[in-house]
């Protein structure tokens, strides 16, 4: 177990449990989001199942509303991993798997993705964010302190041995290994871990901020 991840969930657990029904004005305009979920614990507490942030100017409500409710699985990758697990076994999944983001895409896929479909695996994707995750926020300013900061919380969840997922997780069924390996991340894992110390200046920060 790592020392330092112990510490990160004891004080993540500590702060205000946001879920579906949260009202912008409780979310940071600049800040860092993470993820607990049903049934995944660790430390004695909630695990922590992902670590996300966001790059635009003030844009952590909207970057939340996206990944939560907007049923557009193309501007949030985290939705269109769930997705992923949800239809493992349907082979819908390939075109879930299009990104019809650009309007190139959208003409050339147009023909090849059954759009009923695809707006009752949003609602499905939508209804499972609903039914079994909550989130906590905290403010971190700066763009490139954001960055970094959340490449370090992810390594240190990743090489701590007590952050593993239950046996029933819905991100086992993930293609990808490193999903099943506990995350909803895939990306952003060259950090350096936090040590006890930064992770204790973290918190300490954080709650002086708050206060
Ligand atoms: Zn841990």
């Amino acid at each position: 177990m790592s020392e330092a991840c112990e510490i990160l969930h004891r004080w993540a657990n500590t702060l205000p449990r946001l879920n579906a029904s949260y009202a912008a004005g409780e979310v940071p305009k600049n800040g860092i989001y993470l993820v607990f979920e049903s049934g995944e614990l660790a430390h004695g507490g909630n695990r922590i199942v992902r670590v996300g942030t966001h790059t635009g100017k003030d844009n952590l409500p909207k970057r939340l509303h996206e990944h939560l409710f907007k049923p557009n699985k193309d501007r949030s990758i985290f939705r269109k991993h769930i997705g992923r697990c949800l239809l493992a076994d349907d082979p819908f999944l390939a075109q879930w798997n299009f990104d019809l983001t650009s309007r190139a895409n959208k003409v050339k896929f147009a023909d090849r993705v059954d759009m009923l479909r695809q707006h009752d695996v949003e609602a499905r994707v939508s209804q499972y964010i609903t039914d079994n995750l909550e989130f906590v926020v905290f403010p971190v300013k700066e763009k490139h302190e954001r960055l970094e900061l959340e490449k370090s919380l992810l390594a240190t969840i990743k090489c701590c041995a007590d952050c593993k997922p239950s046996p029933n997780w819905l991100g086992l069924k993930h293609q990808a290994e490193i999903i099943r390996e506990g995350l909803w991340n895939i990306q952003g894992f060259g950090g350096q871990p936090l040590n006890v110390s930064t992770v204790q200046a973290l918190a300490f920060h954080t709650e002086a901020r708050e206060s």
